[in-house]
């Protein structure tokens, strides 16, 4: 979809509108004209959406905050809910479902927002235990039981502490644990592309060489490891293959390797992200891994600090293991880019990497200080007793 953005008209504009206003994000246009234009004030109120869902904040509306236009403005109890395989619901009212079910103990998976068939399981034992007839569906007796008995039981954040669990019981060891390693873009799209003399850059050849190098070491200290695409796919991949695939091959953990770019040549540093808001629930897990793979990366790079960040964007929230998504630097910053392009500092940052991944799986007592992993090591300190 191409980015409707100030200054548009047509149907798309006027439901864009619509959905807005339900939401009180904007007043509804009461002129006798009907050609709604995207004006000011539209695009004040997308930027003020966008910012509550953690979107990236631009004031237009191209895919992923179309899709979450589109989600907003259903309620619970609004319509009835059941899993069909070709063509799920999706929406707030299925977030909200999946919510109150987590929050009474029930396992939905992730609450994001798409009734699928764990969703369906969680409301037929909820169903079960009520005394409704168990077929997976949200009617209006379900979500009026719902409502009845969700209010009694004590909210918290159970689906993340659950994938914190999850995690931990897994165990200290590298081996065996599959990880998914996504070089953004790739093929026709190349991401950041930066001319240097005679030389072109592009985001896409240096996160894949990165995404490579890493690979390398992590299936050398025993983990099994995916690339979500090849170094010249012949297709663009988005966020949603990607992270299907991740989800599909039902990895432990998945990282995805970016490089930022700004028109301001002195933007500079590295920032990691990973699934959260600001003050609501957040991948315990992924804000673990991330702040590992920003300390790591710092340290041994010396690339500016740009932080970690919580973001609700699909390639985060959709994963069902912990994720989270690196830019590595910014290409357009000659300093940043004169580092990028040399193999060397690329092993460097692909060592922070392993030291950060390798840390998620030590036990908190026994957890090192930043920087002092030697990953060359690895393999004997990963190494399960064979006898
Ligand atoms: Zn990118």
């Amino acid at each position: 979809m191409r980015a409707i953005q100030r200054g548009a008209r047509g149907a798309a504009v006027a439901e864009i509108r619509s959905i807005l206003v339900v939401l009180e994000l904007l007043v509804e246009d009461t002129s006798p004209s009907s050609d709604p234009v995207f004006d000011e004030a539209t695009e004040r109120a997308v930027r003020a959406f966008q910012q509550s869902r953690g979107l990236t904040v631009d004031g237009e509306v191209a895919d992923e905050t179309w899709r979450a236009l589109d989600a907003a403005r259903w309620r619970l109890g609004q319509r009835a809910l059941f899993h069909t395989v070709a063509d799920p619901y999706i929406g707030d009212d299925v977030r909200q479902l999946q919510e109150r079910l987590l929050e009474m103990g029930y396992n939905p998976g992730r609450a994001d927002g798409i009734y699928g068939s764990r969703t369906a399981h969680a409301v037929a034992q909820f169903q079960r235990e009520v005394g409704l007839r168990p077929d997976g569906e949200c009617g209006p007796a379900t979500v009026g039981a719902l409502r009845r008995l969700g209010r009694k039981v004590i909210g918290g954040r159970p689906q993340l502490l659950r994938e914190a669990e999850a995690f931990r019981e897994s165990g200290p060891t590298l081996l065996g644990k599959r990880i998914v390693i996504d070089p953004g873009h790739g093929g026709p799209d190349t991401g950041h592309v930066v001319p240097d003399g005679p030389l072109r850059w592009t985001e896409a050849d240096l996160v894949y060489d990165l995404a490579a190098r890493l690979e390398g070491r992590l299936a050398a200290a025993g983990m099994r490891v995916n690339l979500t695409r090849g170094p010249v796919p012949t297709n663009a991949l988005s966020d949603r293959d990607r992270i299907q695939l991740a989800n599909e091959l039902g990895a432990d953990l998945l990282i995805s390797i970016h490089l930022d770019g700004h028109r301001n040549p002195e933007a500079s540093g590295v920032a990691t992200y990973h699934y959260g808001t600001v003050s609501g629930p957040t991948s315990i897990v992924g804000e673990r891994l991330a702040g590992l793979v920003q300390r790591e990366i710092v340290m041994r790079t010396g690339l500016r600090d740009c932080h970690t960040h919580p973001k609700t964007w699909e390639l985060l929230r959709l994963s069902r293991m912990p994720a989270v998504r690196v830019d590595v630097g910014y290409l357009t910053s000659p300093s940043d880019r004169q580092q990028l392009v040399d193999p060397a500092f690329r092993d460097r940052v692909v060592e922070a990497m392993m030291a950060a991944v390798q840390r998620m799986y030590l036990p908190v007592e026994a957890d090192v200080p930043t920087g002092s992993i030697d990953v060359s090591l690895l393999r004997a300190l990963t190494a399960a007793p064979t006898s």
